[in-house]
């Protein structure tokens, strides 16, 4: 069953709504909004994305916004970074004393 908001095409989960509408809901805001794409990119390709446009920024409001969106992007790509490093098996947790977003930690301080 799909979610009772009308536009929205993402299964049902609680209160007949998605997870989106449904967490909306629960914060009281309005829930008859078109969630915004969750972004389909890995973490990883949605900083290079965020960064280009970081680089290619024209004005000072662009740069203010796009500066936010690479933030955002960092603190994903670093969040990823920790579950996996929680998550990976100990063999995997020495390798991924590497994996790049450790790299990011700093910048997302
Ligand atoms: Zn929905």
């Amino acid at each position: 069953m799909g979610c009772a908001v009308t536009g929205c095409d993402k299964p049902a989960k609680k209160k007949s709504l998605c997870w989106g509408h449904y967490k909306r809901d629960r914060c009281g805001q309005n829930v008859n909004v078109k969630l915004r794409d969750r972004e389909t990119l890995s973490p990883q390709e949605a900083l290079l994305k965020a960064a280009c446009l970081y680089a290619d920024a024209e004005d000072d409001h662009d740069y203010e916004l796009r500066k936010t969106m690479l933030y955002r992007a960092a603190r994903r790509l670093a969040h990823t970074a920790i579950q996996f490093q929680r998550t990976a098996k100990p063999v995997l947790a020495r390798k991924s004393s590497q994996y790049p977003g450790q790299l990011l930690l700093p910048f997302c301080g």
